[in-house]
């Protein structure tokens, strides 16, 4: 319905299953027919992944947004001519980019599950609504993108700080804490999506989840450790 709709995941995925191109047309720019003006964010969204792809490996031309009116079939065809052209020139994904097949899938998925990190970290710029192609251009720096892939962030539960309130437990979209009654909480890091929701939800008086950025996130507490024994209220 809306080109705002298209999300980063939607793309990555595609190319994830072998897609070699990824064409997005969105309705023009300042004519929106409602106030959100979600083509502006589908055009943000576009420019951020194709920094992104340009830092893994990937020709960022497999991607492109176009913008145009439902009236307007033939710009809306050679568009799409001049893409189809273009990706054929570019090869096969992977292969075109010299990126084996067997390292470019792991690289791809390794991507996506940074997503929510990526959409925390560059809110702002991803609700801009810029007014030049200039703008536009130097929206996203290259030094910005690889910063934002060398300071990306864990989070991680001090065991000394965990009051085992579950919190945490029950708000993670994702199911990434290992918890429970009378449980010192750990997350699991391969399941974690860096989402912040964690660090959010501890309770202030608690502070045990820790954000940690440029530093190696401590190892687990053992599962035999993680029992809390708390003084019956008669003694
Ligand atoms: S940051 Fe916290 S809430 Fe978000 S996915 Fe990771 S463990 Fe779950
Ligand atoms: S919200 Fe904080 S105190 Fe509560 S279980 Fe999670 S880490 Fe522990």
């Amino acid at each position: 319905m809306c080109s705002g709709r298209v999300d980063l995941e939607f793309i990555l995925r595609a190319f994830s299953k072998g897609m070699d191109g990824v064409f997005i047309g969105g309705c023009r720019l300042n004519e929106c027919n409602y106030i959100t003006h979600g083509n502006y964010h589908a055009l943000n969204m576009v420019l951020l992944c194709r920094k992104i792809m340009e830092h893994i490996g990937l020709n960022p031309d497999r991607l492109r947004i176009e913008f145009m009116s439902s009236g307007e079939g033939m710009l809306f065809t050679e568009a799409v001519d001049d893409f189809c052209k273009k990706i054929k020139e570019l090869g096969p994904i992977g292969e075109g980019d010299k990126i084996d097949e067997n390292e470019l899938k792991p690289r791809l998925e390794d991507v996506r599950k940074l997503i929510p990190y990526f959409k925390i970290e560059k809110r702002e710029k991803l609700a801009s609504r810029l007014e030049s192609k200039a703008e536009y251009d130097g929206l996203f720096t290259n030094d910005e993108i690889d910063r934002l892939f060398s300071d990306v962030v864990s989070y991680h539960i001090d065991p000394a700080k965990c009051q085992a309130c579950m919190i945490c437990f029950r708000k993670c979209p994702v199911e990434a804490i290992a918890g429970g009654k009378n449980l010192i909480h750990v997350i699991e890091q391969d399941k974690c999506i860096k989402c912040g929701t964690c660090f959010e939800a501890c309770p202030p008086r608690f502070g045990a989840v820790n954000k940690i950025s440029g530093e190696p996130v401590p190892p687990s507490i053992p599962e035999e450790e993680r029992a809390i024994f708390r003084p019956s209220k008669k003694s």
